[in-house]
């Protein structure tokens, strides 16, 4: 669980955001800990532009001593002697967030190299975050960074807005001296958009026999200065949740599985991963999350631009009816369920005897909140559909994913009637 504790920076790194308000409330990281602190190995990551620079971080790490959890504090290494006094007395663990050569003056270097100094003779745990925000550069720089940590890890960080043809590159120019780091005892984490497709083969083979690691794409928890939580830190523009309405970490988790399940198993046609075979054989969970909910907004966008046009009202009732079909599908993966609500009623008005359009929209009206009439078309499709216990069998799986086991049983016993007959 990660939170994100102020927007405060010491220089323009690329990865820096501009959220409201500028530093979070303690009450609102105490919320978060509390939270965290029921985990089997409680941790929590501070994260933001510059964490080092939050104004209560030394309550902070009193509030979490008190409750037994770890702190992760992300840095640049520009520091003032203060906070690097406040890390030797609590001793997080320091995760050194480390970008392009450029972004740094000679004397930002010199003061990252004797606060880190410092705090690794401290002997404070310490792992490296590479930021890569141009897939076209070389990072070969940072075996000296990497080297002067002993036996430290090495998280490779891409931004998952990138295309996979602009991935391979960066592999190419890197891979090499990111395998040799393993023979000195480093552990190299790539995380998620490293998917097997980015590797030639001899890499891959060399990636999985030095163990070098890949991460998928999974729910980082965000907990963003104002309360809300995100899935993680690039998708903070689709936060609709407040960390206040959870009681558990793995409720938050099951909150992001529902949201996002549709859009993780859709994959819109234009992606490489359609008919990937690593894929059919579960070596990879395919694109992450951001990308396949961007790819499957801008195909939503380019429906309604084409049924907005003016040429449009001259289409034939079929590709009216296939368009908004496929309108009500992609707002129901995007979690639009009033809009997916009115495409499928206006399917139903213009076919009422189809079975599919009642299923649809006994979908849509269930994840609205539609409870009654999601039943009631759940039953319509069943009396139209030639398998009248498929539709009920979906209705059946709602209710009990949903607690309401006694009319899941119920429904179950009028199932086993209909597949009798
Ligand atoms: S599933 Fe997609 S991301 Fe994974 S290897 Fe195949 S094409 Fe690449």
């Amino acid at each position: 669980m990660e939170i994100y504790i102020t927007n405060r920076k010491r220089n323009d790194f690329p990865d820096n955001n501009d959220l409201s308000p500028e530093d979070m409330p303690l009450s609102v990281a105490i919320n978060a800990l509390e939270l965290a602190q029921d985990a089997k190995h409680p941790t929590i990551s501070l994260v933001g532009n510059e964490p080092a620079l939050y104004p209560d971080l030394e309550k902070l790490f009193a509030q979490a001593a008190k409750r037994n959890i770890r702190c992760i504090l992300e840095t640049s290494g520009l520091m003032s002697d203060s906070v690097k006094n406040l890390i030797l007395e609590h001793k997080p663990i320091i995760c050194w967030k480390l970008y392009r050569e450029k972004f740094y003056s000679k004397e930002d270097k010199l003061e990252i190299q004797k606060n880190i100094s410092e705090i690794i003779q401290a002997e404070i745990e310490t792992s490296i975050r590479l930021y890569v925000d141009d897939t076209y550069d070389d990072y070969s720089f940072a075996i000296n960074f990497v080297n002067s940590i002993q036996g430290s890890m090495l998280i490779v960080r891409l931004n998952c807005y990138e295309h996979f043809d602009d991935i391979r590159p960066f592999m190419h120019k890197n891979f090499e001296w990111l395998v040799n780091l393993r023979f000195s005892n480093h552990n190299i984490i790539l995380d998620c958009m490293f998917a097997p497709c980015v590797f030639e083969h001899d890499m891959l083979g060399a990636a999985y026999r030095y163990g070098v690691r890949t991460l998928e794409c999974n729910p980082k928890i965000l907990t963003l200065p104002d309360g809300t939580i995100a899935y993680c830190r690039h998708l903070t523009n689709h936060n609709d949740a407040k960390l206040a309405q959870f009681k558990s970490v793995n409720e938050i988790i099951k909150y992001f599985n529902n949201k996002y399940f549709n859009v993780n198993t859709m994959l819109p046609n234009t992606s490489p991963c359609y008919d990937c075979i690593t894929r059919a054989i579960q070596r990879c969970g395919g694109i992450p999350l951001l990308k396949k909910y961007t790819e499957a907004e801008a195909a939503l966008d380019i429906l309604k631009k084409k049924m907005e046009s003016p040429d449009y009202q001259d289409s034939d009732p079929e590709t009216h009816f296939k368009d908004i079909w496929n309108m009500g599908s992609m707002s129901l993966v995007l979690n639009k369920y009033a809009d997916a609500v009115e495409c499928f009623e206006e399917n139903r008005r213009l076919m009422p005897e189809n079975p599919e359009v009642h299923f649809k929209l006994a979908c849509a009206y269930w994840d609205a909140g539609r409870r009654n009439e999601a039943e009631d078309e759940f039953r319509k499709a069943s009396r139209l559909h030639e398998n009248p216990a498929d539709p009920l069998l979906e209705l059946y799986r709602r209710l009990s994913e949903n607690g309401n086991m006694i009319r899941a049983r119920m429904l179950l016993e009028e199932i086993k009637k209909l597949q009798k007959k």
